[in-house]
Order: structure tokens, then C-alpha cells, then sequence
């Protein structure tokens, strides 16, 4: 049985305090809020922190507000409550398909909407039993605070990396479900630390660095994530492409939305990919603005959504393979928001419905 290593555990009322503590104590504290994605990193030896800050006792994290300008969801609303929220439109449906459809139940239960924004990056070399690590001589992907031996901690010395040998930099997966959706939602949230608060978009929260995805600085607890009011004329999806319908992480996500004219023309939008990249990828989509989605409009925006796209060989599947994918999971995406019947979208929509949330 893995088992955590030992840490002494405070658990603050307020997040505020909770930043302080993590700050005051510094690269050794680390925040838990359902602990889905960070304990069983400390059971795998990846981080040993002597501190672990827990957020369960912030009531105000737990909060979810509707108002006329959008829905304010406290960090610590999970997954699942987050999918079935009732003040969640038709138009959110990007948010209910990707936080419905991530990993179990289980952990859809325990999982917080924060926690998934700010989960780790993820590697086949990488999340692995520390004996099985240690067998290959570790790689690039230490985070300071780790258990692993100072040799191999990131930037210390030279280590490899598994997945392109010869370069410097670590290529770990982006793996939440929620970024992407949040993004194409146009979504932004609060961070707060011992200093005050800001707010920024969750497009800017990320960046493509797999050994250090997230651009909070040390101490800051992310408190609320603001999705805003979408009219009915936006339309929303998120197709996510993974092995097991009922538990896996996306090899391959898309996240789309759309403000459509009577006529059928683009007004608006927005689009992220996942699990391709070390960050969600946001999406240029200048090319469909004043265009009616026909399947020329379709083919061309898929072929130019997926070429930033870096699949490697660090996942589920060929990487060549999720490429072609996501590339028909793309054009998919654009059918159904432009109103194609679920029985013409192909074998990806089937897999797709599967993360339907369930009430
Ligand atoms: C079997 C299994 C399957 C999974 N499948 C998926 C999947 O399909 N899709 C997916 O997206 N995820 C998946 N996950 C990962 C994880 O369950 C989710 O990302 C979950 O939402 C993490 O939330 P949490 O509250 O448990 O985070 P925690 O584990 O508590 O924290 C995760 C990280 O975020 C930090 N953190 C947490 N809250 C805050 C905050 N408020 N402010 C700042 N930092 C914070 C923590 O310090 C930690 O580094 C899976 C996990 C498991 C165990
Ligand atoms: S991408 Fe490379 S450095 Fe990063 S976790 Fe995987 S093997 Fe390690």
C-alpha cells in the first residue's frame, strides 16, 4: 500500500489565512482542498511537503451565487455540484459537460472546481510509483518540496526527459476538464493571498511549462471563479477523447462557444483545447467571425485549431492518433453548436455523450 508521508495539517477558516500560512511557511506547505489529485501525488513520492494547509474549513469556498451578471462558484463547490448546478444555462453547457464527465463519481464528489484548475500536469514517465521513477533515473519533473533526491530536482542538475531526450524542458500534460470549458465560457477568478485579492481570466492562469503549470505565486489560494451570464443566442460543447468513458483524463478535449446570428452567421467566439499542450490551448477563432458554419467553414477552422497542438508520447494513445482525433473532435463540436442531430455527429459524439452529467 502507498502510503502519504508525514505533515503536520492546519485547517484556517478563512482563505486569507490560508495564504498566509502557506506563504509564512514557504516552498514546504501546500494547499488541499478534496485532495483527488494531491494526495495521491504525496503517495507517489512526487511532493513531500512538511505543511499541508486544508481548505475544507472555508465555508466561503463552498459558496455558489447566480446573479444577473453570472454565476460566482466558490473554489471548494465540487465537481459534481458544479455540473448540476442549477443556475447553469443551456448555454454553460461546456462547464456541466466537462465537469460532469470528469474522472468517477467518487472523485466528481471530492473533487473541487479550484483543485481542478489547479491540478497538476500529467505524464505516463511521470505519475508513477517512485520505485518505478527512481528505475529510470528520474526526469526534468521534480517540483521543488519533492521527496525525490536533490539530483534530481528540477534545475538543480541535469536530468532527462523521457519524452524528448536532448531538450530542457518538461512536456507534462494539461489535464483538466474544467480550463478549457472555463476558458471558451470566457471565465475569469479570484486569487487571493495575505496582501488582498486580484481577479484574472482563467486564460491567464496557466502556463506552458509542465514542471510548473500554474501562474499563481507561492501562497495565493484561488477563491472564486466567475462564469458569466451567456445569452441564449450562445451555444457551448465540450468533447473530451480518453480511453474509459466512465474514468479517464482527456488525451484530447475541446471546448467551444459560439454567439450565432438569426441568420446562421458567427458573432462571437471562443475556443480552448486540453490535454495537448502543458496549458489548455487557447484557440484563434477570428477566421469564423461573420461566417455561417457550413462544412467548408468547419474543415478549414478544425485543420487550423489542432496545428498548435503537441500531442507526445506522454499519454493514452498515438500521438499521432489524438491529433486526427481532436482534429474530428473539433469540426464535431462546431456541427453540434450549429445545431447538426446527435445521430450526424459520428462515433467521437458517442463517446462524447457518455459525460453527460447525470442529474
Ligand atoms: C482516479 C482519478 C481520475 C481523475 N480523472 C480526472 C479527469 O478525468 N479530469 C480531470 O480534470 N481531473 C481528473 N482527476 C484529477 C482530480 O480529481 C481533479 O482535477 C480534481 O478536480 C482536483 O480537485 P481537488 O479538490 O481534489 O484538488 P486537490 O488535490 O485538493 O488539489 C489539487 C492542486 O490544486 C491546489 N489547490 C487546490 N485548491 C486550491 C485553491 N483553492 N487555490 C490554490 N490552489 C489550490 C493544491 O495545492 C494542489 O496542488 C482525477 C483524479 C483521480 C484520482
Ligand atoms: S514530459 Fe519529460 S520531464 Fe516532464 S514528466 Fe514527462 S518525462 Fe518527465
Amino acid at each position: 500500500m502507498m502510503r502519504c508521508p508525514p505533515f503536520r495539517y492546519l485547517a484556517p477558516e478563512t482563505a486569507a489565512e490560508a495564504a498566509r500560512l502557506v506563504a509564512a511557511h514557504g516552498p514546504g506547505a501546500a494547499l488541499l482542498a478534496g485532495g483527488t489529485d494531491l494526495l495521491p501525488r504525496l503517495k507517489r513520492g512526487q511532493a513531500a511537503p512538511d505543511l499541508v494547509v486544508g481548505l475544507t474549513r472555508v465555508a466561503a469556498l463552498r459558496r455558489a451565487r447566480a446573479g444577473a451578471d453570472g454565476l460566482e462558484l466558490g473554489a471548494g463547490v465540487t465537481l459534481a455540484a458544479t455540473a448540476r448546478h442549477a443556475a447553469l444555462t443551456p448555454a454553460h453547457r461546456a462547464l456541466a459537460l466537462a465537469a460532469g464527465g470528469a474522472a468517477t463519481p467518487h472523485v466528481r464528489n471530492m473533487g473541487t472546481l479550484g483543485g481542478n484548475l489547479c491540478a497538476d500536469t500529467r505524464c505516463g514517465y511521470y505519475d508513477q510509483p517512485r520505485p518505478w521513477r527512481e528505475a529510470i533515473g528520474f526526469c526534468l519533473k521534480a517540483p521543488a518540496g519533492c521527496a525525490e533526491p536533490a539530483a534530481a530536482r528540477a534545475g538543480e542538475v541535469a536530468g532527462t526527459c523521457w519524452v524528448a531526450p536532448g531538450g530542457r524542458r518538461c512536456w507534462a500534460v494539461a489535464s483538466s476538464d474544467a480550463a478549457p470549458a472555463l476558458i471558451a465560457l470566457g471565465a475569469e477568478v479570484t486569487v487571493c493571498s495575505g496582501e488582498g485579492s486580484r481577479r484574472l481570466a482563467v486564460a491567464a492562469l496557466h502556463r506552458d511549462d509542465g514542471r510548473a503549470p500554474l501562474l499563481l505565486a507561492p501562497g495565493e489560494v484561488l477563491t472564486t471563479i466567475h462564469v458569466p451570464a451567456l445569452g441564449p443566442a450562445w451555444r457551448t460543447t465540450y468533447w473530451k477523447l480518453r480511453r474509459r468513458g466512465s474514468f479517464d483524463f482527456p488525451v484530447g478535449a475541446v471546448a467551444l462557444a459560439v454567439r450565432l446570428a438569426a441568420s446562421g452567421e458567427v458573432l462571437e467566439a471562443r475556443a480552448a483545447l486540453g490535454g495537448v499542450a502543458s496549458r489548455p490551448l487557447v484557440v484563434e477563432t477570428d477566421a469564423l467571425l461573420g461566417r455561417r458554419l457550413d462544412d467548408e467553414a468547419v474543415g478549414a477552422f478544425a485543420e487550423a485549431a489542432v496545428a498548435p497542438a503537441r500531442p507526445l508520447d506522454n499519454t493514452d494513445y498515438q500521438p499521432a492518433w489524438r491529433r486526427r482525433a481532436l482534429r474530428e473532435a473539433v469540426a464535431g463540436a462546431l456541427r453540434e453548436v450549429r445545431g447538426d442531430p446527435p445521430e450526424a455527429l459520428g462515433v467521437l459524439a458517442r463517446a462524447a455523450a457518455r459525460v453527460l452529467p447525470r442529474a
